[in-house]
């Protein structure tokens, strides 16, 4: 069963400098992608150390891009890559900026949460391929290795399964969802509990 709280420890929400052309680094392997021109997670992800909610610009965000207070900003700032930035499988279609989206990987215990935080006006919203049929891949791939693919749209919870997609409606500063699946012939059952009430 995978548990988790929808506000989570600063270590495990963190967000990114956007000034400079950064690398990611993923330990072995140095990728050549840079934040460029892009600071969407500035205004997609939530940061508790600026006290900063989602999908709002962080009020050190200049115009056009870049931090203004780069130099101080808070280590979460520091450490956050989004998902595109480290992951090669994600390709072009994927960068925030076309997407209109933010990847972030969250791990809890042996379960991982890939989360798409939706800006308005993404494909995410309208459903349009590729990205939708790709999502449903990711979900039944995922499966097997308890991870799961979460959609953030406004201030709702989307999880995505591999044949349809549960809304779990708005979501509260102290909910918390369980997801727990059981294998059943070749396919999966899955249930999905907020504040320990099903929804799905
Ligand atoms: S402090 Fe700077 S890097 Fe951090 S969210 Fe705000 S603008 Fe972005
Ligand atoms: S969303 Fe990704 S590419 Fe864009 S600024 Fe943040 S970390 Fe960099």
């Amino acid at each position: 069963m995978t548990i988790f709280p929808l506000v989570l420890p600063p270590l495990l929400i963190t967000l990114s400098a956007k000034l400079g052309d950064k690398v990611s680094n993923t330990g072995a392997t140095t990728l050549r992608r840079t934040c460029g021109s892009c600071s969407l997670c500035c205004k997609l992800i939530g940061f508790p150390e600026l006290k900063k909610p989602p999908r709002q610009w962080c009020f050190h965000c200049a115009k056009g891009g870049g931090c203004l207070i780069y130099a101080s900003r808070p280590q979460g700032c520091r450490q956050f890559n989004c998902g595109w930035l480290t992951t090669p499988q994600f390709g072009d279609d994927w960068h925030p900026l076309r997407l209109k989206a933010v990847i972030e990987n969250r791990s809890f215990g042996d379960s991982n949460i890939l989360c798409f935080h939706v800006d308005n006006g993404s494909p995410l919203i309208k459903r349009l391929e590729p990205y939708y049929g790709q999502l449903k891949q990711m979900a039944l791939n995922g499966l097997p290795y308890n991870s799961w693919i979460n959609l953030f749209i406004d201030n709702k919870l989307i999880v995505v399964l591999p044949d349809r997609e549960i809304d779990c409606g708005t979501l509260g500063e102290n909910d918390v969802f369980s997801y727990r699946r059981r294998k059943n012939g070749l396919s999966w059952e899955v249930e999905i509990l907020k504040n320990g009430q099903r929804v799905f």
